[in-house]
């Protein structure tokens, strides 16, 4: 299903051979937990129980990309949650997910509509790149909006930010006024039973090696580099992309993952990526952008 922040893989999160199929289909490591779409907040609180912070950031940010990892009530399986005692939850903005939700009645686990490991998929094209017959069915929304997952935070007993995504950390300060916290890598691994892959280093990977450009050195010019910019256009020999020539963060992460698919396309051997400013949005790109390079 799409959603605004990528196309999503999904399956009745009440029903745990559904959601098996899900890790079998994208090869997902079970430790990993997933995402519970639901499409009313009283239906997030039937399997996630809120808080006062977490009302206060689903009443500003939903349907959005803000994801909540909240204390999980009984009715979610396991396998779901990955034996967490909570769960993440939120409300997508796309219309079609509201409607596929609304439809089945249920909540709707939903990771990204990915293999394992690799780039997440933007339009439905990218689905049906990846998934040829192993989906029963791609609903195609148009390209997703945001184009980054949703944020993941950890509202209590402080406000930590375990991913950055979608809603950026001074728009959740500013929802709450007060500070949020950014898990570092080793300390999110804290509250997972084990690293969660959607965390790890190694993650959203092109194909082709990935390495980051140094601050400032030369970009290669050579047809075996393709090289994916921010907002000038590298000069140069090699395949490029520019993500956004105004500079528009928003811009860059709608059009990033397509970027990275179309440069691991051509017939270069590896590719160097420059990071973006590390601010709003940017912090969510160059996660990605890091972790696709292998660096946590
Ligand atoms: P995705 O692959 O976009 O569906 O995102 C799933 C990611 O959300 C996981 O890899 C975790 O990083 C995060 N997540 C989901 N549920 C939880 C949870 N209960 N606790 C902590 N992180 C979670
Ligand atoms: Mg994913």
């Amino acid at each position: 299903m799409p959603t605004e922040t990528v196309y999503g893989l999904a399956a009745d999160a009440l029903d745990a051979q559904a959601v098996l199929r899900i890790f079998a289909a994208k090869g997902r490591p079970r430790f990993d937990p997933l995402i519970v779409h639901v499409a009313e907040v009283e239906q997030a609180w039937t399997v996630a129980q809120p808080s006062d912070r977490a009302r206060r950031l689903a009443a500003r940010f939903w349907p959005g990309p803000l994801t909540l990892v909240l204390p999980r009530r009984a009715v979610i399986p396991d396998v779901v949650t990955s034996g967490l005692e909570t769960v993440g939850v939120r409300i997508p903005d796309h219309p079609l997910a509201l409607a596929l939700i609304r439809a089945s009645g249920r909540p709707l686990a939903a990771p990204s509509a990915n293999l394992f490991g690799r780039i997440s998929p933007t339009t439905a094209e990218h689905v049906r790149e990846q998934f040829a017959s192993a989906v029963a069915r791609v609903l195609d929304g148009g390209p997703c909006r945001v184009g980054v997952e949703s944020t993941v935070v950890r509202p209590d007993p402080s406000p930590l930010i375990l991913r950055p995504g979608g809603v950026t950390r001074e728009q959740l300060e500013a929802s709450l006024a007060e500070p949020v916290a950014i898990a570092e890598r080793d300390a999110r691994a804290d509250h997972l039973p084990r690293e969660a892959p959607g965390l790890l280093a190694s993650h959203y990977a092109p194909r082709m090696p990935l390495s980051l450009r140094e601050d400032g050195a030369p970009w290669p010019s050579d047809p075996t580099v393709a090289r994916l910019a921010f907002s000038q256009a590298p000069p140069g020999a090699g395949p490029s992309e520019v993500l956004s020539p105004t500079g528009d963060l928003g811009i860059a992460a709608a059009r990033l993952f397509a970027a990275l698919r179309r440069l691991d396309a051509t017939t270069a051997t590896r590719m160097v990526a420059e990071l973006v400013p590390e601010t709003g949005l940017g912090q969510a790109i160059n996660d990605r952008l890091r972790r696709a390079a292998g660096l946590g």
